[in-house]
């Protein structure tokens, strides 16, 4: 299955304020090694993120892929391996396509492994725009507890995705259980 998640918030920590350099860049307990698990069973591990501190000029192009080469080095260290990151660099006055919840990175990812579309793929994230885009690419979503997601919780029980039942999980490594327990127990049914 192809997973796509959301960079903060999601794999490292977030309390709102901009993350403008590697050390500021802490993965959350677990999610390092909830990404290695789900490689090792076989899924693929794509990241969406916006990073509108670039085009607010908080940082650049290089620090930001400064920040990515610790995450992926973290990840290759616990044996996993995240295959593509895409990031929106711009101001949200910029209007541009890419921005979450609008869908171009999710269409980046989806040229990227030449997908006519992203069925069957899912969409992890903290933030409501995460979890709209994924259902404008045709993804199935999910919803992480941490970072953002306790208020993005509420929110959505206040005011639900239409037709979408969103399943929601304390954390990476929680959401990460769910799907290889499901998987163990398909198997388990494919095989009687
Ligand atoms: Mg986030
Ligand atoms: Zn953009």
């Amino acid at each position: 299955m192809l997973i796509i998640l959301d960079r903060d918030g999601v794999i490292n920590q977030y309390d709102g304020s901009y993350i403008c350099s590697p050390d500021e860049w802490h993965p959350i307990p677990g999610s390092i090694e909830a990404v290695a698990r789900l490689c090792h069973a076989g899924h693929r591990i794509a990241i969406a993120t916006n990073q509108s501190g670039i085009g607010r000029g908080y940082y650049d192009v290089d620090t930001l892929d400064a920040m990515h080469d610790k995450l992926e080095g973290l990840v290759e260290a616990a044996g996993g391996c995240i295959d593509l990151i895409t990031y929106c660099p711009h101001h949200p006055d910029d209007y541009c396509r890419c921005r979450k919840p609008r869908i171009g990175l999710l269409e980046q990812i989806r040229t990227h492994y030449r997908l006519d579309s992203l069925n069957g793929a899912i969409m992890v994230g903290d933030s409501r725009k995460d979890l709209e885009a994924g259902v404008s690419a045709g993804c199935d979503v999910a919803l992480v507890r941490t970072g953002n997601g306790l208020d993005t919780e509420r929110h959505l029980a206040e005011r639900p995705i239409p037709r979408v039942q969103v399943p929601v999980f304390d954390n990476l490594r929680s959401f990460a259980d769910a799907l290889l327990a499901s998987e163990g127990w398909q198997k388990q049914i494919e095989s009687v």
